[in-house]
């Protein structure tokens, strides 16, 4: 009959969620853990110039690294930091972290610029410019050098993070709106941003196809980010004909598999420095 069935598919069905539920509660509680440890590692993928094929800077991406050596991606964690209040660690760790390790070489190539992300808690107060120009004064670095990426989302309580984003931008950083086209900001909203580049979400990109034969959206977005005096970059592109395709369409600039995947700081160092040569 039925019974045994039913009765095994439901103890099975709540072994899997109790190794769900304790695999999630058991990431937040060991973050603080994991910041001591330095467990947390940047990534930095690097940014292309679409028209000169040159690398103008990076955009910093964070990974966790398990006890196993695995490298957990952001998405299984930052959410979680991000509701639990632990995102403003893991941004400052992020900073000290990418000043430490590139600030030197940054210093040596005053052209190039690393992007940090940002979350909403983050521009809801103004704090990270304080830390920014305190590690910008340590490490000798142009505030030029270093911009914040922030999504339409985190842009919820507008007046707080115009206010932070402005001051920012008056301290030199160059602000950044990421996946930009997923979220739901109005046009009149988008005007007022004190922003200087449009992030083309990946998912614009991908919509274009391998040989970006459809135009879909992406040239719409180019055209207001323009009118709006906006640059762009373009996110997740892979394949040589979107890349084309956006520069032809006046996308500035570009990061995804076609050009290099996220790097360790020293490969990042060594890319430009061949490139120099
Ligand atoms: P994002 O800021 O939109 O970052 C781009 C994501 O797309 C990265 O994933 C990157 O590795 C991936 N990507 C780039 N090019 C390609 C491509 O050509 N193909 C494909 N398939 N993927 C590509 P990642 O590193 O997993 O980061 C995911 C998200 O996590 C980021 O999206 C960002 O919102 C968030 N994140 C990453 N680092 C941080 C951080 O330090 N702080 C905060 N608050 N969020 C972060
Ligand atoms: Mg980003
Ligand atoms: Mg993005
Ligand atoms: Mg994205």
């Amino acid at each position: 009959s039925w019974l045994p069935v039913a009765v095994l598919l439901a103890l099975l069905l709540g072994v899997l969620t109790f190794h769900q539920v304790r695999y999630r509660q058991s990431l937040p509680g060991s973050l603080p853990a994991a910041l001591r440890r330095r467990a947390l590692r940047v990534r930095y993928q690097p940014i292309y110039d679409l028209a000169s094929r040159r690398c103008v800077g990076a955009e910093a991406l964070v990974r966790w690294r398990r006890a196993d050596g695995k490298l957990l991606g952001p998405d299984h964690f930052i959410p979680m930091a991000e509701s639990s209040g632990q995102i403003r660690e893991i941004t400052d760790y992020v900073l000290e972290q990418v000043l430490s390790q590139l600030g030197h070489f940054l210093g040596q190539n005053p052209d190039l610029y690393i992007s940090i992300n940002l979350a909403a808690c983050d521009v809801a107060v103004p704090r990270i410019d304080e830390l920014a120009t305190r590690l910008l004064l340590q490490y000798r670095v142009n505030a030029t050098q270093i911009a914040f990426e922030v999504t339409e989302s985190g842009l919820a309580d507008t007046q707080a993070a115009q206010g932070v984003l402005a001051s920012l931008r008056a301290r030199g950083h160059r602000v950044l709106i990421d996946d930009f086209g997923t979220g739901y900001s109005s046009l009149a909203y988008l005007q007022e941003l004190p922003a200087d580049v449009l992030k083309i979400d990946k998912s614009f990109v991908d919509a274009l196809g391998h040989d970006a034969a459809s135009s879909g959206v992406a040239p719409h977005i180019i055209r207001m980010a323009h009118e709006l005096q906006l640059k762009v970059v373009a996110e997740g592109i892979e394949h040589e004909a979107q890349a084309l395709f956006l520069a032809e369409q006046g996308a500035q600039c570009g990061q995804g598999w076609l050009f290099a995947k996220p790097l360790t700081a020293r490969q990042f160092r060594h890319l430009v420095e061949r490139q120099k040569a």
